[in-house]
């Protein structure tokens, strides 16, 4: 095959939304070379995503933007199910302090949430987005370097790249070029997603709002100080706007009322049966489709861009194992599934509650979200562990692996940091107390760092989460999903030979935006 030099990247991304780009901002972050393309010369402008989780925070400070995002977002109180007269059946609280370190549930608005991201990437040399071009050709996904055609305003271009990531949307061109075809999980209707703008009084909560009446279930949240979204499930009627939401107002409200948009949605429940071909790839919603009751299908799509762009990092740039990449779909999808099937669960929470016997079933959703910690549980089901696999090493007496480390504040310098800040880009060894000789020389082997908890100077919160997983020591992924652990009082990882090979690589690391203080290095390698 015969490759014009000047045209080869070694990552194309086909799509700029927002997962595009945050994988373009967390591989310049690492040093990875990317162009992206987009049809379209700006930002998408109609709000869509407006909840998100604080796993999703994390990764958007990852990307380098988690500042910016607390700045255009607002903590949420959670989630409650109401019936058709608007009485609260079940309420699930969220938190201001979430496991990783942010409030669990925060709202926002997707174009300015795209804005900030576009405006950081626009800052990374490494990367470069050409909009108002349309991609018309992948593949084939060869064993080298994958051709990408594309069409601007100049005529028909290509690209070689050594890898695709398809973050193109529902309609994925790049689904198609891998011979990707979805799966379908059995959920279609038609909503009325509607966008208001008003100061008016807004009969509302600091959180999210199911309405589960069967003759017309719909979801109500407050997004910013006078933005409110409504989303109804279409009927028979052709109620106006201000008809439909004429609960939520009252009766004299005259006041000011701008609606920002009244649009059409079909929310579908889908999965890529493929997410591979080679070198190219799927995200975001070219892979899964989910209905947004609970707020998660850009949330997934986030995920996918962590998970693919540390392990696609190593083996772009440090020639690390090539297995690495089959591990993303092994990953992802089982986890991309879990969530939408739940998604799919909540409509029928709002949709399918209102016979006989669901008002048996309402009273038991709403005695069991009394209990204490099931509420917290149920919304860490959100996002479940990873299941097992060579990158997750699960068994009897490992409940962290496939788990988050949790993101506390330690102290570096004596200045209070963000945990990931100060772990920096690698993998990396915590342990309870001072680690084993033997820990420190397999650390040393892997090219990574033992750190002891008790030198990170946070709250207790390290100490405490490896007590309770019953772990002397973790082995950190980049996306600081738990590994490997040492069950307590054992004094070395049992399973290395299974692992050891695919954290091999042959070059060093391009230094990375999140590279470890120094003098946290200094002070916990040992
Ligand atoms: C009403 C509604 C409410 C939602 N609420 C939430 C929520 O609260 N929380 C949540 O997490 N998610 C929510 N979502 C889902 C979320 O909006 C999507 O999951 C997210 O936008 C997907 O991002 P993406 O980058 O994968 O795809 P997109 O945002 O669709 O971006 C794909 C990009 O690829 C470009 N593209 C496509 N084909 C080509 C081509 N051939 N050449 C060049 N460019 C191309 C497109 O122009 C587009 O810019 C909601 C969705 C809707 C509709």
């Amino acid at each position: 095959m015969t490759v014009d030099e000047a045209a080869r990247v070694p990552v194309v991304i086909v799509g700029a939304g927002p997962v595009g780009v945050t994988a373009a901002l967390l591989l310049a972050r690492r040093g990875v070379r990317s162009v992206v393309l987009e049809r379209h010369r700006d930002v998408y402008p109609l709000p869509r995503a407006v909840a998100s989780d604080d796993e999703i925070h994390r990764i958007l400070q990852a990307a380098g933007v988690g500042e910016e995002f607390a700045a255009i977002s607002r903590p949420a109180q959670g989630l409650r199910l109401l019936d058709a007269r608007h009485r609260v059946m079940a309420e699930f609280r969220r938190t201001e302090h979430g496991h990783h370190g942010y409030p669990q549930t925060s709202m926002f608005d997707q174009p300015e949430l795209e804005r900030v991201l576009r405006d950081a990437l626009a800052g990374r040399p490494e990367s470069q987005l050409r909009g108002g071009v349309e991609v018309t050709g992948i593949g084939p996904a060869s064993t080298g370097p994958v051709r990408v055609t594309y069409r601007d305003g100049t005529g028909d271009h290509e690209l070689w790249a050594d890898a695709v990531l398809g973050c193109d949307g529902a309609n994925s061109l790049t689904r198609e070029a891998i011979g990707g075809v979805w799966e379908d999980l059995r959920f279609e209707e038609r909503w009325k997603v509607i966008d208001v703008d008003t100061t008016g009084p807004v009969r509302c909560w600091e959180g999210v709002d199911q309405v589960c009446d069967r003759a017309r279930p719909a979801t109500f949240m407050r997004v910013s100080e006078n933005r409110y979204r409504w989303e109804f499930r279409l009927g028979e009627g052709q109620e106006t706007v201000r008809e439909l939401i004429a609960p939520w107002l009252p009766p004299s409200y005259d006041g000011d009322f701008d609606v920002v948009r009244e649009t059409e949605y079909t929310f579908r429940a889908r999965v890529a049966d493929r997410w591979r071909s080679g070198r190219v790839f799927l995200l975001g919603d070219a892979a899964h489709l989910t209905p947004p009751f609970i707020g998660q299908g850009l949330c997934s799509g986030l995920r996918d861009a962590y998970n693919l762009t540390w392990k696609l990092t190593r083996v772009l740039q440090q020639d690390g194992d090539e297995r690495l990449l089959d591990t993303y779909e092994s990953e992802r999808k089982p986890h991309a599934r879990h969530v939408v099937r739940l998604a799919v669960a909540m409509g029928w929470a709002m949709t399918g509650g209102q016979d006989g016997a669901a008002a048996f079933r309402r009273r038991a959703l709403a005695a069991a979200c009394r209990i204490p910690g099931l509420t917290e549980l149920a919304g860490r089901d959100l996002s479940p562990p990873l299941t097992a696999g060579p990158l997750v090493r699960r068994g009897a007496r490992r409940r962290l692996p496939g788990t988050h480390c949790p993101q506390p504040w330690v102290s570096v310098d004596g200045r209070p940091t963000r945990l990931d800040e100060a772990l920096g880009d690698s993998f990396t060894v915590l342990t309870a107390s001072d680690p084993a000789p033997s820990l420190t020389a397999l650390a040393h082997s892997l090219g990574i760092r033992a750190l002891c908890v008790a030198d990170l100077g946070d709250d207790g919160t390290l100490a405490a989460w490896l007590r309770a997983g019953r772990a002397d020591a973790v082995l950190l992924r980049p996306d600081r999903i738990v590994m490997d652990v040492l069950p307590a009082g054992s004094h070395d990882f049992t399973s290395t030979a299974a692992w050891a090979s695919l954290l091999h690589t042959t070059r060093s690391p391009v230094p990375s935006a999140r590279t470890a203080p120094k003098s946290l290095l200094r002070s916990t390698t040992r």
